[in-house]
């Protein structure tokens, strides 16, 4: 008999990446019925359910309770089903999608339907062609819970577009790549191919290892075009988030800059991630970084840890460096002085001088 699954999707504004996939088993595979919600009160019209997946990203780090407490509440919401929580924000951020259906379900693609004509399909395809990454920085969940990088999928399995189960509409080829570290797939070559040759537009959303990127591989970016997460414009995304990393981060700048991927023209459309108030309490190190940024065109866009407990001047620093018109007009020691008000400030003191003059 065919089950009712539920999917609720309580965290995150896009659409959950483990629901796609595990829907597809259950719709392909199980010939389940597949429901949605994102509240998480059960309305009285709903029937039962077999299985409800929950997926939780966020937790709050101060209340150890908390992701405890959010868990009972939602089971109690469906004491007749089967309820399985994942993701980071749960009590069971190590589990995975193989443990739950028995295989590797990556062959089985992506369900999107579930989400059609909700907020959260922007009609783009998602996905990742790794998991895993080469790196190791001490903040970040990746390593622990992925580990060392593989390859899971072709370029053509993320393209909504192959599925025509539900789908009567055409959606534009567009997928948001999701890789932690795209270059550190060792397909990451036929995966570039994949792109090209299929004429798929792409936003790298996991962002670019800058500090391990080569020759060859700058080279494909320049072909390939990476855009924003909306497709409205060319950005790609890299890091510099440690201090020390510094002639890691200018040998992958230096590469950009010869493939004409920095500098006046092209600069712009790399948005460079700099962690703030982590390895250094000290403004000076992040206003060096920010400079380092700069030499090359890129956007600097400091991310500030512990924002609770950051002193105001690096609250002010990544205010200042974040809009574009404040960096633009004054320096940082000008906003400083006079906050949000000191481009205006500024160009009414230019004026009055020039009244003077
Ligand atoms: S490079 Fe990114 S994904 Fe990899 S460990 Fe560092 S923060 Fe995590």
């Amino acid at each position: 008999m065919n089950r009712n699954i539920k999917f609720l999707h309580l965290d995150g504004a896009w659409m959950n990446h483990a629901f796609l996939r595990l829907s597809a088993y259950h719709r392909h595979m199980e010939r389940d019925n597949i429901f949605f919600g994102d509240v998480i009160e059960k309305n009285f019209l709903e029937p039962n359910y077999d299985i409800v997946y929950v997926s939780l990203i966020f937790f709050d780090e101060k209340n150890p309770e908390f992701q405890k407490n959010r868990e009972d509440h939602i089971r109690r919401q469906y004491p007749e089903s089967k309820v399985i929580f994942g993701g980071c924000g749960s009590t069971n951020p190590k589990g995975t999608i193989e443990e739950l259906i028995g295989f590797d379900s990556y062959f089985a693609s992506y369900d999107y339907s579930m989400y059609e004509n909700t907020k959260y399909d922007t009609g783009f395809s998602y996905g990742y062609l790794s998991k895993g990454c080469r790196n190791k920085c001490s903040f970040c969940v990746v390593p622990n819970i992925e580990g060392k990088i593989v390859s899971v999928a072709k370029v053509p399995q993320l393209f909504r577009g192959s599925q025509s189960l539900h789908n009567k509409k055409r959606y534009a080829k567009k997928l948001v790549i999701m890789d932690n570290d795209f270059f550190g797939n060792p397909d990451w070559k036929e995966r570039c191919e994949e792109i090209i040759k299929g004429k798929y537009m792409v936003s790298f959303n996991g962002g670019i290892n800058i500090r391990k990127i080569e020759d060859e591989q700058v080279h494909y970016l320049t072909l390939i075009k990476s855009h924003d997460d909306s497709f409205k414009s060319q950005r790609m995304y890299v890091a510099f988030d440690n201090p020390k990393d510094e002639k890691l981060f200018r040998r992958g700048a230096e590469l950009f800059a010869k493939h004409g991927l920095a500098g006046e023209k092209n600069g712009e459309k790399v948005l460079v991630y700099m962690l703030i108030n982590y390895w250094n309490k000290d403004i000076e190190e992040a206003k060096n970084r920010y400079e380092v940024i700069k030499e090359y065109g890129f956007v600097p866009y400091p991310m500030l840890y512990d924002d609770e407990h950051a002193s105001e001047e690096f609250k002010n620093f990544r205010r200042w460096a974040i809009r574009r018109e404040t960096r633009r007009t004054c320096t940082f020691d000008e906003y400083k002085q006079h906050g949000s008000k000191a481009p205006a400030m500024k160009k009414m003191l230019a004026n009055q001088t020039s009244l003077f003059d």
